[in-house]
């Protein structure tokens, strides 16, 4: 099998490049052409010899993501893209253009099998982890379609990140590098269903960067009904996995509360949430459940998101209400990756 050169960090790359018989110093040439210059092909490698490209050409594949779709909010200029990967699945990313920059949202798996009832993105169940390479690609392929560079990234997006822990290891650190794109830590989030060991193990690695918990709820018993993963992980046990985390990184956690009219809305809801995480350093990002087709949830009125951030803040919490953008464009995560192939089945029947 050939190597998947662009998920190979620096001292890979070096090792790599040695086994072919060149100089170690070629490594970082090729890495730069890689990271920074972003090329799709070896041949682009200009200050390689023609005889050393073949043979990366034998020995090594360059992952490059097609751009298949790209649709833009004629409301904020979000820009959703799919895109198309060697083996022909798709994927979804997502660019949100803020004051301080642009942001990311990138898919970490082919589907995901976490089954959360009211996302899109699970109702085919997992196909593939993504490699890092595939992760990065997702960001170098919309940084140059817009030309302009990309400072925040936030692996938010189809797929659980810790479900494919060792390549989301490796993206980050490729990401990160200061050698390569030289993205913040600090700028990077990772959002998680709540696997509660890989928590842990991402604490203990003392990055800076920030940790999201999809929590979505202020009890076990409610957060069972939306999350499958909390028979696996018990509400508490996830919350002290938050602590640990702030322990060790010293980063405040982000806590992901999606809205469900008459689900997790109410005001029981306001003070179980408030003794769930109390003393823990932490903001609550407040999203009105984005409906999907398949399922018959529903975003609660804007008066009643208001009054329920209202009720956090009165009680010391720092909560924000995420901002909806690219409201026009096919909404909810996995939802154009979902209309896509329900296109291509129905040319191929
Ligand atoms: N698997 C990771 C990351 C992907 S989901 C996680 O669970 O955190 C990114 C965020 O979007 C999660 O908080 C998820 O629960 C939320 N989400 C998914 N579908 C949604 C929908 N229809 N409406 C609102 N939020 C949704």
């Amino acid at each position: 099998m050939k190597a998947d050169i662009k998920s190979l960090d620096l001292r890979e790359l070096t090792a790599f490049v040695e086994i072919l018989g060149e100089k170690p110093f070629r490594a970082k040439q090729i890495y730069q052409w890689l990271h920074v210059k972003q090329v799709s092909s070896f041949e682009e490698m200009t200050n390689i010899s023609k005889a050393f490209v073949e043979k990366l050409k034998e020995e090594a594949e360059l992952v490059t993501l097609s751009m298949e779709e790209v649709q833009e909010s004629k409301i904020d200029g979000t820009r959703k893209y799919l895109f198309g990967l060697e083996d022909g699945n798709v994927i979804e990313s997502v660019l949100m253009r803020y004051k301080h920059g642009n942001s990311v949202c990138i898919s970490s798996q082919v589907g995901c099998r976490m089954g959360c009832r009211f996302c899109a993105s699970t109702l085919d169940g997992l196909v593939r982890n993504l490699r890092p390479s595939e992760m990065l690609d997702q960001i170098y392929q919309i940084g140059k379609d817009i030309g302009e560079r990309i400072s925040n990234v936030v692996v938010m997006g189809t797929g659980e990140p810790m479900d494919n822990f060792e390549n989301l290891l490796k993206f980050i650190e490729l990401l990160t590098d200061e050698n390569g794109l030289n993205i913040s830590q600090r700028n990077l989030t990772v959002s998680t269903c709540g696997i509660v060991p890989r928590m842990k193990e991402l604490a203990e690695k003392k990055l800076q960067i920030t940790l999201a918990l999809s929590l979505h709820a202020s009890t076990q018993e409610k957060r069972l009904q939306l999350m499958p993963v909390a028979n696996k992980y018990e509400i508490h046990e996830v919350i002290d996995a938050c602590r640990y985390y702030f322990e060790k990184t010293g980063r405040r956690v982000t806590f992901e509360y999606s809205l469900v009219g008459g689900v997790n809305d109410t005001d029981t809801d306001v003070k179980n949430l408030c003794a769930l995480i109390e003393g823990l350093n932490c903001h609550v990002n407040l999203i009105p459940v984005n409906p999907i087709k398949e399922r018959t949830f529903v975003s609660p009125d804007s008066s009643v998101t208001l009054a329920f951030k209202n009720k956090l803040e009165k009680n010391g919490i720092n909560v924000t209400i995420r901002r909806e953008m690219g409201r026009d464009i096919d909404g909810a995560c996995g939802q154009l990756r979902k209309r896509y192939m329900g296109q291509q089945k129905g040319r191929l029947a």
